[in-house]
Order: structure tokens, then C-alpha cells, then sequence
């Protein structure tokens, strides 16, 4: 068997045409989607995600003001700032690009963005309606493998879900939402003893560790969907994900590639967010 791809690339431009359409449709009652991308110190990775989110707002008819301030920002400064972005009308989304420096408490950072700016989806009021089912924003990454399941019509009730990682950012998010499709979920970390029987059970794995090769071909059931969110460089500097993508995509149903993937889903997402955002508060 060989894996059909599930393409984020593809899927992105279909997603994103819906987004400029809706963008479009308020920009023409006087409102144009905003977010405010911050970006504290030079992390080279950071600064390719913070400038492909802006272009991707560019694109896609909403604005963006991107914030760049040195290492050397106080925690006090930039919760003024985001205090400020909170008030600002012209601003609908607020997203603090991570990791901060160390000096400032991510935790406190992310707490201070409005729920109703909190475009990312990691405020404890998002991440709290998400728990019990309720209306909010959810994190991008999961929202995206969720939007992957949808496009290939999948119907996730009494599937076997497995996912690897358990971080609050993807791993908890992602088991929540299959839950909430009435998938049977398992969560599997660094503490799992035996990460092979449990995916040999698995109709649906996403993979989200940061490791490369986690997901071997002998560790998936045939025909089983495989999303790989990791984002690694491997021996010759090239980036891949979590899952030995040519031995698996001999196994697997449908896969994810890395890159096109998850990566682009992420940030199509984003621009969901922020457009649902901007409508809520015009909606007030
Ligand atoms: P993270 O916070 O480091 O979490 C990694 C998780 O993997 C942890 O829960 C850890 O378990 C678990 N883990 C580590 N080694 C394991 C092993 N051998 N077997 C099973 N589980 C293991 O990372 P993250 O922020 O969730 O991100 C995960 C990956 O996704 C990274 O590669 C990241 O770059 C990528 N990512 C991609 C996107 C995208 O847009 N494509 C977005 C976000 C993240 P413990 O909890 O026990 O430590």
C-alpha cells in the first residue's frame, strides 16, 4: 500500500481563498481583520514563523503590525504592550511569538492577551472551553490536523486515536479536539513504556514530539492516517517531522508530509482565528 498524501500546501490555498473572501466581505462593512504578531530577541527560527504569518496576513486581506523588540525587554514592557494591543480596536488578534526570553514568564505574557484577542488559543479561558466543549479559539497546529481529517472526510467516532506528545500547546489540544469528534483517545509522552503496541492499535496518529523517526513503519497498522506535526532537522540539515515518512507511507492510508503539511495548516489557522476574531467583535 501506499499512502495518499494529505497536502497542507494545497488545502492552505483552498483555506485561505475562504479567509480573503470572508476578510473581503468585512472589509467592506468598515472593518479590516487585524493582528499584532510580537517578536521579542533574534531566534532565526522565530523571525521565518513571525514573517510568514505577517505575509500570510498580507496575502489574505487582513493587517498586520509585527513588533520586533531587542532581548533586552523587560517583562514589565512588554505586558504594557500587549496591556495597549488589548485596548486597540484595530487590533483583533495578539500573538506572542515563543519562546520568550528567559527573564520573561511566558505563562504571565500569554495570560495578559485578552481571551478575545488570544488568536494562538493558549490562554487558560480558550484552553478551558476547548476542555468543556464551549465556543473559543483553538491552537492553530491541532485546529490544522483537524482541518487535515475533515478534508479527506474522515469520520473519527469509535476510531482509536493515539497521540504522541502531551504538550499544552499540541499534544492535549489535539487529544481534546478528536475526543470532542467521539474518537477513542490515547496520549502517549516520554514516560509511555511500550509507544509500538500502542500505535499498532491506532487508526489515527499524530505524531507531535520533536524527534525524528518516533514513527517507524513497523509501529502503524495498515491503513491507519498518520499526521506528522514535528519539525526537525535530520542529519543533512533538511527539515522533516517525527515520522520516517518513506518507510511509513508504505503502511499508512493517508500521511502527512513534512514540509506542506501540518506547518501550513498552522498558519492558515492562524488567519482563521484572526478573521473569527474581527467578526465576534463586530458581531458586539
Ligand atoms: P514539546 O513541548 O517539546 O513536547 C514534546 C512531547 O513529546 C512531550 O509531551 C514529550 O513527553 C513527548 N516525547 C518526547 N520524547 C518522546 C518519546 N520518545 N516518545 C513519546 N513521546 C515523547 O513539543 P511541542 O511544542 O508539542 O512540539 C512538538 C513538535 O511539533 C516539535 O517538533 C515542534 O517543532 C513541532 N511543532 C510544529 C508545528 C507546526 O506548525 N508544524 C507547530 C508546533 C509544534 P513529556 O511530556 O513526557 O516530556
Amino acid at each position: 500500500m501506499t499512502a495518499q498524501l494529505i497536502d497542507g500546501t494545497t488545502l492552505s490555498k483552498q483555506l485561505r481563498a475562504e479567509v480573503a473572501q470572508r476578510a473581503s466581505t468585512l472589509r467592506a462593512r468598515g472593518i479590516t481583520p487585524g493582528l499584532a504578531v510580537i517578536q521579542v530577541g533574534e531566534n532565526p527560527a522565530s523571525q521565518v514563523y513571525v514573517r510568514s504569518k505577517v505575509k500570510a496576513c498580507e496575502d489574505n486581506g487582513l493587517h498586520s503590525v509585527l513588533e520586533h523588540y531587542p532581548v533586552t525587554l523587560s517583562e514589565a514592557e512588554l505586558l504594557a504592550r500587549i496591556d495597549a494591543l488589548n485596548k486597540d480596536p484595530a487590533i483583533h488578534g495578539i500573538l506572542v511569538q515563543l519562546p520568550l526570553p528567559p527573564h520573561i514568564n511566558a505563562q504571565e505574557v500569554i495570560q495578559a492577551i485578552s481571551p478575545a484577542k488570544d488568536v494562538d488559543g493558549f490562554h487558560v479561558t480558550n484552553a478551558g472551553a476547548l476542555m468543556v466543549g464551549q465556543p473559543g479559539f483553538w491552537p492553530c497546529t491541532p485546529y490544522g490536523c483537524m482541518k487535515m481529517l475533515e478534508s479527506i472526510g474522515y469520520n473519527l467516532r469509535g476510531k482509536h486515536a493515539v497521540v504522541i506528545g502531551r504538550s499544552n500547546i499540541v499534544g492535549k489540544p489535539m487529544a481534546l479536539m478528536l475526543l470532542q469528534k467521539n474518537a477513542t483517545v490515547t496520549i502517549c509522552h516520554s514516560a509511555t513504556q511500550d509507544l509500538k503496541a500502542m500505535t499498532l492499535q491506532a487508526d489515527v496518529i499524530i505524531a507531535a514530539v520533536g524527534k525524528q523517526k518516533v514513527l517507524t513503519a513497523d509501529m502503524v497498522k495498515p491503513g491507519a492516517v498518520v499526521i506528522d506535526v514535528g519539525m526537525n532537522r535530520n542529519d543533512e540539515g533538511k527539515l522533516c517531522g517525527d515520522v520516517d515518512f518513506d518507510g511509513v507511507r508504505q503502511v499508512a492510508g493517508y500521511i502527512t508530509p513534512v514540509p506542506g503539511g501540518v506547518g501550513p495548516m498552522t498558519i492558515t489557522m492562524l488567519l482563521f482565528n484572526t478573521l473569527e476574531a474581527a467578526e465576534r467583535s463586530s458581531a458586539c
